[in-house]
């Protein structure tokens, strides 16, 4: 730090202070901003691998911000963590995540719901409500539990007691799916996978990075089969993430993953999109 005029608060670095005072500006006003309804969610489409049809959708939160336009939400998500406000914000992300569901199911015609993933913070997982509020949107709205899966990151249970497991247990036995979510980038122990009250896992994007071309790059092929396999034998459906390619999909339809996600599909966007695409592969 330089030696200004007596400010030991000054730094060198003015771009660092610009980036701290917006996250502090950003921090406070996260609250209003709830109040306020600048929160949206997108939803980006889950294909089925094997036919192209529309599994559900993944509901991904966005700010509307009066001054900045549109934040993701890495630009705010950890700062709501870091206050608390991430459960009041995640309950309303679920509430409206899930009246959404309902009405793309009382829409569709045949066949079963569209599911709807939802994210859940590691805040959010050791907060006392998780279950009850959970139950509380599933009733008002009408949405049978096994339409709804909630994503919780593969770094959040590492080394997960069986108090933080135990919400978890109760929603997966009322039949909410769990999902692991960026599963491979935690380092978590496979075998411990048995123990985890989960049924998907949601490979991260840095596996199929390597599958965007033909041929793929035969080690990342390789590990991806061993972890469908693995995934299988454990009674796990697999979702990958990131497909942005053609030669991707087919790669890891051959290699039996589930499920996918990504700008091959549909980036994430309106609400209507998912019910359109959904209908029309139901023709
Ligand atoms: P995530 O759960 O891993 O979500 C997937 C992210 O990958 C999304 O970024 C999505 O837009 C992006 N993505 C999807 N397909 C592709 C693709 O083909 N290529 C590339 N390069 N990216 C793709 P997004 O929307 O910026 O969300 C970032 C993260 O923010 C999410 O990562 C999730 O961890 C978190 N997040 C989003 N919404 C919520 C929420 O409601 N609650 C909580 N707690 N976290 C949320
Ligand atoms: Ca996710
Ligand atoms: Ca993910
Ligand atoms: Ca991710």
């Amino acid at each position: 730090a330089k030696a200004a005029g007596g400010n030991r608060f000054e730094r060198a670095d003015p771009e660092a202070d610009a980036r701290a005072i917006t996250r502090h500006g950003l921090t406070n006003a996260l609250p209003a901003a709830l109040d306020r309804g600048e929160f949206f969610i997108e939803y980006q489409p889950l294909v089925h691998l094997g036919d192209g049809s529309v599994h559900g959708a993944e509901a991904l939160v966005r700010w509307c911000h009066p001054q900045h336009g549109v934040l993701g939400p890495d630009r705010f998500i950890p700062l709501a963590e870091h206050t608390g406000l991430i459960v009041p914000l995640g309950r309303w992300v679920l509430q409206e995540a899930v009246r959404q569901a309902r009405f793309w199911s009382s829409r569709h015609a045949d066949g079963g719901p569209l599911r709807i993933n939802v994210n859940l913070s590691p805040t959010q997982l050791h907060h006392p409500g998780l279950v009850a509020d959970t139950v509380d949107v599933l009733e008002r709205s009408g949405l049978e539990p096994g339409a709804l899966c909630l994503e919780v990151t593969e770094s959040a249970l590492i080394g997960a007691d069986d108090d933080l497991l135990k919400p978890l247990r109760q929603l997966a036995e009322m039949g909410v799916d769990i999902a692991l979510d960026d599963f491979g980038t935690g380092y978590s122990n496979l075998a411990n996978l048995r123990r985890l009250p989960v049924s998907v896992l949601k490979l991260d994007r840095s596996f199929t990075r390597g599958m965007q071309t033909e041929p793929a790059d035969p080690v990342d092929l390789k590990i991806v089969e061993g972890i469908v396999s693995l995934a299988h034998s454990l009674e796990l459906a697999v979702t990958v993430e990131g497909v942005e390619t053609g030669a991707q999909a087919e790669q890891l339809r051959r290699i039996g993953c589930d499920t996918a996600q990504g700008w091959y599909y549909a980036r994430p966007g309106a609400p209507d999109r998912i019910h359109s695409l959904a209908l029309s592969d139901a023709v």
